[in-house]
């Protein structure tokens, strides 16, 4: 059993001059929930494609399985929404999800636990018509999952829903990935990739900018703010300080960076020891949306 699932090198879609992914290389490993976190039209779904055959690479390649397979063969061990659900309308759930095995070529067996996981089953006789969007989008997750895919793809699951069809969705993906499937979620909404992944790759204009476990890019020093009446003081002390890096100023209030873990006792207990009179005192931890801002904003492409 292969511990990679899928590979990308140097993946590459253009349209005429536009890039809409470039030079994308990652890989999926077993057991973790991907985020592919980017804004609208940094490339999330353009990438989807191509790895699901819907879309032809301009260059750079793909491999499932380490190889061991043809796409053709891998894709059968995939579950994937790509788009809006479309079940027939006059259709049960039911009977729609039985006429999925029948093109995938599976099992009906699956069908009641998937209906049940998905929290559908008292409603598998009625229409798909009559299904909210929140219902729609978990009887397509169902399906994605009747074949017992060993990764499930979901591009932008929650899209259009309100906010309790949301949590819905949110927690069936937890669900599903507490039972070992492997998930790759693109998502532009940075809490829900925080929420719900284990892993993130951050993509802008069809590159990637960041890959890595969600904590790390989540976890950092903080930073504190503070004033005194003596400015000047304040200044000279904290720029000699070695746990503290990055000085700024604002509206008289100086912000500055722990580089290492520092604690707001230890430090004002030494700004105590140095006589400063200290008016405002704050730590703070910036926001993951701040600390995407930061890696989409400063940094160039991200090593590999
Ligand atoms: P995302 O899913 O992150 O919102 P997409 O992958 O859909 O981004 O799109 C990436 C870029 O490629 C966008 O600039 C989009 O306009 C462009 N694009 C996507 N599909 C096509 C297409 N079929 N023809 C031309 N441009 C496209
Ligand atoms: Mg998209």
């Amino acid at each position: 059993m292969s511990k990679t699932l899928l590979q990308l090198n140097y993946l590459t879609k253009k349209y005429g001059s536009l890039t809409a992914v470039n030079m994308l290389s990652l890989t999926l490993t077993r057991g973790k929930v991907y985020g592919l976190l980017g804004p609208n039209g940094s490339g999330k779904s353009t990438t989807l494609g191509m790895v699901l055959n819907v879309v032809n690479p301009t260059s750079g390649s793909f491999e499932w399985y380490e190889g061991s397979l043809t796409t053709h063969q891998a894709l059968k061990k995939i579950g994937a929404i790509i788009e809006r659900p479309n079940f027939y309308p006059y259709m049960t759930a039911l009977q729609n999800l039985t006429l999925i095995c029948k093109i995938k070529q599976c099992s009906t067996d699956n069908i009641e636990d998937q209906l049940k996981l998905v929290n559908l089953w008292d409603r598998k006789n009625s229409k798909f018509s009559t299904f909210s969007l929140g219902m729609k989008q978990r009887l397509a997750i169902a399906a994605a999952l009747v074949n017992n895919p060993d990764l499930l793809i979901l591009d932008e699951p929650t899209n259009g829903l309100d906010p309790e069809g949301i949590h819905q969705i949110r927690k069936l993906i937890l669900t599903i990935a507490a039972q070992g499937t492997t998930i790759l979620l693109a998502s532009h909404l940075l809490d829900e990739v925080e929420k719900v992944c284990s892993d993130v790759i951050v993509l802008k204009n069809g590159v990637k900018y960041y890959e890595g476990p969600v904590k790390e890019l989540t976890q950092t020093y903080g930073y504190f703010e503070i004033a005194a009446e003596n400015k000047k003081q304040l200044l000279s002390f904290l720029e000699t300080y070695s746990a503290l890096g990055e000085i700024i100023e604002e509206n008289g209030i100086f912000q500055v960076v722990a580089t290492k873990e520092l604690s707001s006792i230890e430090l004002s207990k030494d700004l105590q020891k140095a006589k400063i009179v200290i008016i405002h005192f704050t730590k703070k931890q910036p926001s993951l949306e701040s600390q995407f801002l930061s890696i989409t904003q400063t940094q160039k492409h991200a090593s590999t």
